[in-house]
């Protein structure tokens, strides 16, 4: 966002800060000795440099006056002219900007990113006013830049489904999960919420295994990734996750909380699981079992909220239940043929190769049902299309033998893609071809959207010996 002011001679020069102003203007703030305090360039790189106090982050709090430039997507400040500049946010498309108020000072704006945050205090109304609009507008544009290439690659996308649009049209998912600020920006994947960009840093900060932060504006989303968010979300997690908080006495924080409540509470209602009611508190064994139990049934159901509510007390991803030939909920879910339930194990650390007493993974379970969908995600997320079960078959054996058309097709396409990945010394970059990604994409876009069009595709037997015959 570039504003229509030309003020050369404020530019931020290499060796100094710039001189006072010869010209004024009604858009220009000045401090007590006249120095331009904002200003707002056109022709040139910066889009808004000026003065700003800046709190430090130590206890002590005390502010420091600098000369701060927004340029190349990064805030730049230099602390007096004697001492080079300095970059304080290196990408702030990965920031957020919003007044601050939790301060005895006036116009103040904090600026956040995953690693840091930072308090900055213009002189006036107007110059916070005109800071927080070229840092926003500066974010937003920089957005539409990435988002452009990513959009129309995906034009199958109807308008307006984007990430952000999806996510936030599920109750509950308006405001963080955690304290409540409104519009997220942010989603953990494998728990199913959205959260503010302060904690969406500490949830990363508690290790992928736990949380795993994707921005919805910034990155790109598979379509299963999508529906799984839409049928978890804040409110169905939180129910979970904080069942017990009111009763425990515990307050939520709230959107100004310091960062150390919000860590504190992230950690409590996570990692130590808190506020989850238990099964069976006075004989934790007998709890994780049940757990597990109830993982496989939901898994096996397709019910995410249940597979959810079981992790939380306990429930181990990849235990195998003996009554059940030593399947794996992720088997259960192959079982099933819910493609959410699937992602959902995946993401929270299923093992996708695991194979139960007769040598069957998902992945030929998947094959073996015709769930398509299904059979495409694991393939995507690295299963061996190459493992037999104890009948010597591997899954195209049994695709080839159930007659499912459009798995036989992905099998194809993959092992194609494979071989040509591992050819690639002598064909030259050849791997990941754009068709198969392609297609991929346009199985997995069916399988979300409309599960139906994939409802097994058979074909006759004959047709494909005589296609096997031609080759
Ligand atoms: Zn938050």
């Amino acid at each position: 966002m570039k504003m229509n002011l030309h003020s050369s001679d404020f530019l931020l020069r290499p060796d100094r800060p710039p001189p006072p102003p010869n010209q004024t203007s009604d858009l220009l703030c000045r401090d007590a000795s006249g120095d331009p305090v904002v200003s707002l360039c056109t022709g040139t790189d910066d889009l808004i440099q000026g003065y700003l106090f800046k709190r430090s982050r130590r206890k002590t709090k005390t502010w420091k006056r600098g000369w701060y430039t927004l340029k190349n997507n990064q805030l730049i400040y230099r602390k007096s002219h004697k001492e080079p500049p300095l970059v304080l946010f290196e990408d702030l498309r990965l920031c957020a900007a919003k007044c601050f108020e939790q301060t005895e000072r006036r116009f103040c704006f904090q600026l956040l990113s995953v690693h840091k945050s930072c308090v900055l205090q213009a002189d006036s109304q107007q110059g916070m006013k005109l800071w927080l609009e070229a840092l926003q507008g500066n974010i937003d544009l920089e957005l539409q830049h990435t988002q452009e290439p990513a959009l129309s690659h995906t034009s199958k996308v109807p308008p307006g489904d984007t990430p952000l649009a999806g996510a936030l049209g599920v109750p509950g998912n308006q405001s963080c999960c955690d304290c409540g600020e409104p519009d997220p920006r942010w989603a953990s994947i494998n728990l199913g919420i959205t959260v503010c960009i302060e904690c969406s840093g500490i949830h990363r900060s508690l290790g992928v295994h736990l949380s795993k932060v994707r921005s919805l504006t910034l990155d790109s989303w598979e379509p299963e990734q999508l529906k799984l968010l839409s049928l978890l979300g804040n409110d169905a997690i939180n129910r979970i996750y904080e069942a017990t908080c009111s009763e425990q006495g515990t307050n939520k924080p709230h959107p100004h909380s310091p960062r150390a409540e919000k860590e504190m509470w992230i950690r409590d209602k996570y990692v130590e699981k808190r506020f989850v009611e238990k099964r069976h508190s006075e004989d934790v064994e007998r709890g994780t079992e049940e757990a597990g139990h109830a993982l496989y049934k939901g898994a096996l159901l397709g019910d995410v909220v249940a597979m959810a509510a079981a992790l939380s007390q306990g429930a181990e991803v990849n235990r195998r239940q003996p009554e059940e030939e030593n399947r794996t909920p992720l088997m259960a879910a192959a079982i099933g043929g819910s493609l959410p339930a699937c992602d959902y194990l995946l993401n929270n650390g299923a093992n996708v190769n695991h194979r139960d007493q007769a040598g069957r993974g998902a992945l030929h379970t998947a094959v073996t049902r015709g769930h398509t969908g299904q059979v495409c995600l694991l393939l995507k997320r690295g299963a061996n299309q190459y493992a037999a079960d104890e009948r010597g078959q591997d899954p195209l054996a049994i695709a080839v033998e159930t007659a499912h058309a459009d798995i036989v097709t992905l099998l194809r396409m993959a092992r194609m893609n494979e071989e040509m990945r591992d050819s690639e010394g002598v064909f030259g970059a050849l791997g990941d071809d754009e068709t198969f990604q392609d297609i991929f994409r346009d199985f997995s876009n069916m399988a979300s959207n409309q599960p139906d069009r994939l409802n097994r595709r058979h074909f006759r037997r004959g047709e494909e010996r005589e296609e096997e015959e031609r080759e």
